[in-house]
């Protein structure tokens, strides 16, 4: 029997930043504890330990072996039973000071890692926060994990995120005595996808949504995946014309900037729109005699494939292209190195074809197809149709860096369009907002104004909600005043304004901004 908690000092607003409610007058450690006892459906909680900040915590599994804690909270962990044959691991952060928020976390590649990162992030934003380990233990490069457990590979493709939302909510009302107000979802890559899937399966999990450079159309992203490789002769590195080799990457990437930085108005090293970039590798082709920093007829015609979409056996699109920016800073050897990318390698391998030894020389179209047909755990993600979602009142923010070395962003603008063409929405300003952000990575990271709060491994993010993204979805929920662009901050402490899809971002000789 838990203790019954004192009421809370604060009826939670409707609207409310700065109004914090605490656990009132409680025993925090006391109160914690008492966790360990709660009876939850299928659910066995397997510590509760209160953690005065800061701390490092040891931390369970084998991707990492510690995290901080920068917030005083309660820490829960617990084990979730999703069938007999699976189970999904998860952490539940609980701070001292709650703002009556609650924030699910996603994953990342083929990944099983806890986001303790972001579990520290969302709580020092006194949201309380949980995440899982996606239904199997292992880091990004792992598949092994789905061979013959297809409901493993069903908390992957949609169910973790939703049992975290379910059982979380739970333990928040057991520990503050009351439910949340308004219920968030944070996540990039992966987790981009899995908050994809959550508006797609699971409407009435969260209020608000960041799904950032998501990985939906699945299959067809590893399948594409799949196809850069083979491009430059992958799974044989070596005694192939079609290879490029990394130091020649440099020299493809400075031409890519040579021929396309300018088209935005301003040489920058950032291209702003790659869509517009026809980049011509004949223009580094070497020359006769010449032997070093250039490229060879196949491997121009290798480039040329590269920066084109993949069409399927039909001639219909499957994937767009690789963004032309995107090779720079030898990001590119995850996909071009000569062996297959760890991600579809194990994806196929492990999901789709339940053979460990698959041989990827016989890779190509007809391989993807039998994906797209199996398609395990219904993992695509590539439905326009949000309308279960918009009709609850959700809203969707979502982000993509233009020079991703790992998910083509213009699959962003697809998505869009897919959703808007379903919905007979010409503009999906309403509820679902698409921010393109020039110079940034895969997440994070590259030479553009790439920290806007999208999680807590940036820096310099200024926390108001027209520089942070999560708060951002906040106040769109809770005020209804959705976000018409996000200023980012690079490295270098320099800003710019992010476009919402369809608006365009333009140089106006001064600074950027948005024109539709
Ligand atoms: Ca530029």
């Amino acid at each position: 029997m838990l203790p019954i908690l004192k009421s809370v000092s604060l009826a939670f607003g409707l609207i409310h930043h700065a109004l914090p409610t605490t656990v009132n007058e409680i025993d925090h450690a006391k109160t914690c504890a008492s966790l360990v006892h709660l009876p939850i459906e299928n659910t066995t909680v397997l510590s509760a330990t209160h953690i005065t900040r800061p701390s490092n915590i040891a931390t369970p599994g084998s991707c990492q072996s510690q995290a901080l804690v920068s917030s005083s909270l309660c820490r829960v962990q617990l084990v979730i039973n999703t069938t007999s044959s699976s189970a999904v691991h998860a952490e539940a952060w609980l701070p001292d000071i709650w703002y009556g928020r609650f924030l699910g976390l996603g994953n990342g590649g083929l990944g099983g890692c806890i986001d303790y990162s972001n579990l520290d992030y969302g709580t020092s934003l006194h949201f309380a926060s949980i995440a899982s380990d996606n239904g199997h233990d292992g880091t990004d490069i792992d598949g092994t994990k789905f061979l013959n457990h297809p409901e493993v590979l069903n908390d992957f493709a949609f169910r973790a995120v939703h049992v975290e939302a379910v059982i979380g909510k739970q333990l928040v009302k057991s520990y503050y005595g009351r439910i949340h107000h308004k219920s968030y979802y944070l996540g990039c890559s992966t987790g981009g996808r899995q908050g994809t899937q959550a508006a797609l399966k699971f409407p009435d999990d969260f209020d608000g949504i960041v799904a950032g450079s998501p990985a939906t159309d699945w299959n067809h992203l590893q399948g594409w995946t799949a196809m850069l490789g083979r491009r430059v002769g992958a799974p044989h590195p070596t005694g192939n014309s079609k290879f490029i080799p990394v130091d020649l990457w440099n020299t493809i990437a400075a031409e890519v900037l040579r021929q396309c930085d300018a088209l935005d108005g301003i040489e920058d090293g950032i291209i702003t729109e790659p869509d517009e970039c026809e980049f011509r590798p004949e223009a580094i082709q070497c020359t006769e005699g010449q032997t070093t920093g250039c490229v060879s007829s196949a491997q121009v015609d290798a480039l040329r494939e590269i920066y084109q979409p993949l069409f399927g056996l039909e001639g219909e699109l499957l994937y767009p292209r690789y963004d032309p920016g995107a090779e720079a800073d030898g990001n590119s050897q995850e996909f071009f190195s000569g062996s297959i990318s760890s991600f579809p390698e194990g994806w196929f391998r492990f999901a789709v074809l339940n053979d460990s030894m698959y041989n990827f020389e016989n890779f190509g179209l007809n391989t993807i197809a039998l994906g797209d047909s199996i398609n395990p755990g219904g993992i695509a993600t590539f439905s326009g149709n949000l309308s279960a979602f918009q009709a609850r009142g959700g809203k969707f923010i979502t982000y993509h860096g233009r020079r991703d070395q790992l998910i083509g962003s213009g699959n962003s603008k697809r998505m869009y369009n897919l959703i808007s063409q379903t919905l007979a929405m010409p503009s999906l300003d309403d509820f679902y907002r698409l921010f393109l952000i020039p110079g940034m990575n895969h997440c994070g990271g590259g030479p553009g104004a790439t920290a806007f709060g999208q999680g807590g491994l940036e820096s310099n993010v200024v926390n108001t909600s027209s520089h942070n993204v999560l708060l951002a979805i906040v106040d769109w929920v809770e005020k209804g005043v959705g976000p018409d662009n996000v200023i980012g901050t690079g490295t270098a402490g320099q800003t710019r304004v992010h476009c919402r899809y369809p608006q365009r971002s333009v140089w106006n000789g001064a600074s950027f901004v948005c024109e539709l």
